[in-house]
């Protein structure tokens, strides 16, 4: 028998058409491994309700009542996607030998588990789950989310090209993960920060099976600006150079308007002036609202709130360290 116990971590925001859809097909999966012998049967399936207004929870703890496999704990309320993760993955510190993280909406290719499972055995701490292909999105998903991985990369953030949130991390990996106590968490560029030996398993994403999905471009774009923010500072070096490169026409300009002013030419004039006016005091304000944003996230970083706040379990609690305020 494997001694391998592993947890599915599935974050859950209003899932209630797609979960009864999702919960047999990951129970079906945990159980095909542990009968192959690749994990112990004391594997779990944890559902992560955040903060759902429908009746997500409820089904939650039905699945729970009816099946030793399944758990369930829930945010106090929503606190989006990767607090979610986070608040699962704290969860099973310490009982979790692997994690899984996995949407709830079987977009991520479930069969795509036991991959992941055997790359850990042949040695991979962290198993990243990358798309193939993203044929069944709309052009505009695709093209959208492909600059986005672009942009973080160019910003100099290490994510993987095309992998989202779906991975296997090791117990080790994750412990080192709970030492980053950020509060801004974008787990899929601190994962690669963490290190240790790492594998891709590659997959087709499927369309969601039931329900919308919770990403629209503004929150995609707002996450894309999170992520950058939060792993590297290279805006602010940006606004530098921005800065440098602007004083430097701008001393170009200043010998102009002496040798205008020589020449006796300065009645004229007051559209360049109008111009050079307004393009500094453009690139100025947007220069002030990168640095806000890093003066935001110091702010927000130096209060040290709670990172997830979890009201209920559908199982007694075990022991471990955890950043919930409930306890
Ligand atoms: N999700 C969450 N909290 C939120 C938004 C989404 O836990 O505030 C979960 C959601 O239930 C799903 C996963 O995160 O399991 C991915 O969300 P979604 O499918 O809406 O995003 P997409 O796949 O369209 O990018
Ligand atoms: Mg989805």
């Amino acid at each position: 028998m494997n001694q391998t116990k592993l947890v599915v971590i599935i974050p859950c925001y209003n899932e209630e058409k797609v979960l009864p859809l999702t919960a047999p097909m990951f129970l079906e999966a945990l159980q095909g491994m542990i009968d192959k012998g690749k994990i112990s049967d004391e594997s779990r399936i944890l559902f992560v309700n955040d903060g759902s207004r429908d009746d997500t929870w409820a089904i939650i703890k039905v699945l729970a009542a009816q099946e030793a496999h399944f758990l369930g704990i829930a945010q106090s309320r929503n606190r989006g996607h990767q607090n979610a993760l986070l608040a699962g993955l704290m969860e099973e510190k310490g009982y979790a030998d692997i994690t899984i993280t996995a949407d709830c909406d079987g977009q991520d290719d479930i069969s795509v588990m036991e991959e992941m499972v055997d790359a850990y055995h042949n040695g991979a701490d962290v198993v990243y789950g990358v798309r193939k292909s993203r044929d069944k999105d709309s052009f505009f998903k695709k093209w959208t989310a492909e600059a986005f991985y672009k942009l973080i990369r160019k910003m100099g953030a290490d994510v993987v090209f095309n992998h989202a949130d779906y991975r296997l991390i090791s117990a080790r990996v994750l412990e080192a993960l709970a030492g980053y106590k950020e509060v801004n968490v974008f787990l899929r560029g601190l994962v690669p920060l963490v290190g240790f030996s790492s594998a891709n398993v590659y997959y087709d994403r499927h369309e969601r099976l039931a329900g919308e999905s919770r990403y629209p471009l503004s929150k995609m774009l707002n996450f894309a600006f999170d992520g950058i923010t939060s792993l590297t500072i290279k805006p602010l070096r940006m606004i530098t150079g921005l800065g440098l490169g602007i004083a430097a026409i701008s001393f170009l300009g200043v010998i102009w308007a002496i040798v205008m002013a020589i020449l006796g030419r300065t009645i004229s004039g007051w559209a360049s002036m109008t111009c050079i006016i307004c393009f500094v005091s453009g690139v100025q304000l947007i220069c002030l609202g990168v640095m806000g944003e890093y003066i935001g996230k110091i702010y927000m970083e130096t209060k040290q709130r709670p990172r997830y706040v979890i009201s209920e379990r559908t199982f007694a609690e075990t022991p471990g360290e955890s950043d919930a305020t409930d306890k």
